[in-house]
């Protein structure tokens, strides 16, 4: 078996708010074979966020370009800002690592349809909107507009749990880190039969 079939392409999507961003990077950090799909954003970087590690920022034109251009194995219009996974970015990291995607269910949709990508689909929800919208108010990473633009997807984007392999209500951080390093490991090992 070659290292690109070994490799496992891991989809996490979640309403905002709900934890994906620090589980990606303990995921990360526990396994040194991850590597995150960093992708293509029209949005501007929050105060905290780094070009080229959180996003890649683009401009509108250039976003459209890459579509244009049939660059992206996906993208998606959200929150009115381009976000999108470049093709060759996800055919070059797979050839030596895990990869990790945090993107959302148009994004897992689209990629469905690459057959040849293994894709295992984990869904995060939190287990009610009033813990959302209290983490998201903690986060203090974005507008009032924009807080309220990503408390009021939920309702949406929990209507595509069914696309997904796993679901899994984050209700503490820890116990949700240990579930979805079973299903990396189950999965993992069932490659490796
Ligand atoms: P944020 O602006 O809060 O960083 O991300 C907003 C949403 O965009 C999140 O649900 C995130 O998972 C999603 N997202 C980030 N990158 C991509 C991508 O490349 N493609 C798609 N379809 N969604 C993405």
């Amino acid at each position: 078996m070659t290292k690109v079939e070994e490799n496992i392409l891991v989809i996490l999507s979640s309403p905002s708010g709900v934890g994906k961003t620090t589980l990606t990077k303990k995921i990360q950090q526990k396994y040194q074979s991850f590597k995150i799909s960093v992708s293509h954003t029209t949005r501007p970087p929050r105060s905290n966020e780094v070009d080229g590690v959180d996003y890649h920022f683009t401009s509108k034109e250039k976003f459209e370009e890459l579509i244009k251009t049939k660059k992206f194995y996906e993208y998606a219009n959200i929150f009115e800002n381009y976000y999108g996974t470049l093709k060759a970015n996800v055919d070059e990291i797979i050839k030596k690592n895990d990869i990790l995607f945090d993107i959302d269910w148009q994004g897992t949709k689209q990629l469905s349809k690459f057959k040849k990508l293994k894709l295992i689909k984990i869904f995060l929800i939190t287990s009610n909107k009033r813990e959302l919208k209290k983490r998201l108010l903690k986060r203090d990473q974005n507008t009032t507009a924009e807080i309220d633009k990503r408390f009021n997807s939920f309702d949406e984007d929990v209507k595509h749990w069914k696309d997904y392999d796993y679901i899994i209500i984050n209700e503490n951080l820890e116990v949700c880190f240990k579930q979805i390093e079973s299903i990396i490991e189950y999965n993992k090992n069932l490659l490796s039969i």
